[in-house]
């Protein structure tokens, strides 16, 4: 590698780093609950492996319209399940966590708990 192109390369990273970080910024602006924990508790929740990742997983929120808003604390969003149906949204984290420990205890499933990407609220998901 000659050293212009291993400038170019370390500033496409910089560059990279930088639109992770005003991702994660943005996330936290619509998903206040998140804001105190720490990047990779986030990337968690999101079902994400990569920081890499929360730049497109941004992208979806940032489409998303704002009429979003008025859902709020009403118990639902627009996202489904994979038949279709609107999918259960908890208010809080540790809502949906214990409603997951009851699932499991009764009927044998374990889900996932993740941040609703359009809404303040978790939702369960087969992981
Ligand atoms: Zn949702």
């Amino acid at each position: 590698m000659n050293e212009f192109s291993k400038l170019k390369s370390l500033s496409s990273l910089k560059n990279q780093r930088k639109e992770e970080e005003k991702a994660f910024e943005q996330l936290k602006n619509v998903h206040p609950h998140l804001s105190h924990l720490r990047d990779s508790d986030i990337l968690q929740f999101f079902g994400l492996k990569k920081r890499e990742e929360i730049v497109g997983y941004k992208v979806l929120i940032q489409e998303t319209p704002s009429s979003f808003d008025k859902n709020k604390g009403e118990g639902i969003c627009l996202c489904n399940d994979s038949k279709g149906h609107g999918k259960f949204l908890y208010g809080t984290y540790d809502e949906a966590k214990e409603k997951n420990i009851a699932l499991q205890q009764e009927q044998q499933i374990k889900l996932k708990v993740y941040a609703c990407p359009t809404t303040n609220g978790w939702h369960l998901s087969k992981s």
